[in-house]
């Protein structure tokens, strides 16, 4: 019988968060996949935990996971943990379940810590539906085509960023959103955690002031107000738009957010229209 891949969430701050089922799951399996193991031993050895450690860091995960999947079907009981949190969760581990899935084996999640569901429960906007995009891409052009893309979502929205790039992607963010209600949560469960809410203008004034330290996630309320643009709606503005002389990818990006449309379904009705 094939044995079970079990995904133990760790602390993301305060060591008190580590759950004592978590702990009993690492002492007793027979392998803890980590992504970093230097890192992970001191938190090993804090708890006694003795278990031998092999490493998954997210650029080998692809290549080393056949080789952890092997040891679940020959009937071992293997862990994952990441630095911090949840394991698969912008972390290692997603490739590895998939594969143990396919593979027939049992996943079993040991729940706990994650950056996204502490921020987004405290931040005190709507948590009834999010969209979790984990870090947005480096290249600007790509981040924005993210952002454009989840414009018209209703539902809140979460980022996790680093310190560095808070401030402009906060501008983005406002640029691209409009002028909605945020939450940056900083150094969750750790001494200095502090949530700092408002809107996005004045989030990005007070980043772009003083760039902050630690780690962040970003909460966004989602679009508020009138329903989305009808199909015929949306042609009539984009009509007025382009026979006014804009440009279709600006339009497109503008129109998306006033009418609750991803932008690239307006491009290409644009596109559509501009071909007719
Ligand atoms: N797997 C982790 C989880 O479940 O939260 C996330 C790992 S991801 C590589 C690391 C990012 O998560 C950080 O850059 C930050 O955006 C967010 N994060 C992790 N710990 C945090 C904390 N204590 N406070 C605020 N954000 C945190």
């Amino acid at each position: 019988m094939a044995g079970r891949l079990f995904l133990v969430a760790t602390p993301i701050g305060n060591l008190g968060d580590f759950s004592a089922r978590a702990i009993e799951v690492l002492r007793q399996v027979s392998l803890i996949a980590c992504e970093d193991t230097r890192h992970s031993r001191v938190l090993l050895d804090h708890h006694g935990i003795g278990t031998p450690t092999t490493s998954l860091p997210a650029f080998a995960e692809t290549e080393r996971a056949q080789g952890l999947v092997a040891r679940l079907t020959a009937g071992a009981d293997v862990a994952i943990i990441s630095d911090a949190g949840s394991p698969a969760i912008s972390d290692p581990g997603e490739h590895l379940v998939a594969l143990s899935v396919a593979a027939g084996a049992t996943v079993v999640p040991v729940p706990g810590p994650s950056a996204v569901i502490a921020a987004l429960s405290a931040s005190g906007l709507p948590t009834g539906r999010f969209h979790f995009l984990g870090f947005l891409p480096r290249q600007q052009s790509d981040a924005r085509a993210m952002v454009a893309e989840v414009a018209g979502l209703s539902a809140t929205l979460v980022f996790y960023e680093s310190p560095r790039r808070v401030a402009e992607t906060l501008v983005t963010l406002h640029e691209l959103l409009g002028d909605r209600r945020a939450c940056v949560a900083r150094e969750l469960t750790k001494l200095h955690e502090t949530f700092e809410r408002g809107t996005l203008s004045a989030l990005a004034a007070r980043f772009g002031a003083h760039e902050p330290l630690g780690e962040i996630v970003i909460i966004v309320e989602g679009r508020v107000g009138e329903a989305r643009w009808s199909d015929e709606e949306m042609t009539r503005a984009l009509t007025l738009g382009l026979s006014a002389g804009e440009r279709l990818k600006s339009l497109s990006t503008d129109l998306a957010h006033r009418g609750g449309w991803s932008s690239q379904d307006v491009y290409r009705l644009g596109l559509q229209l501009k071909s007719r």
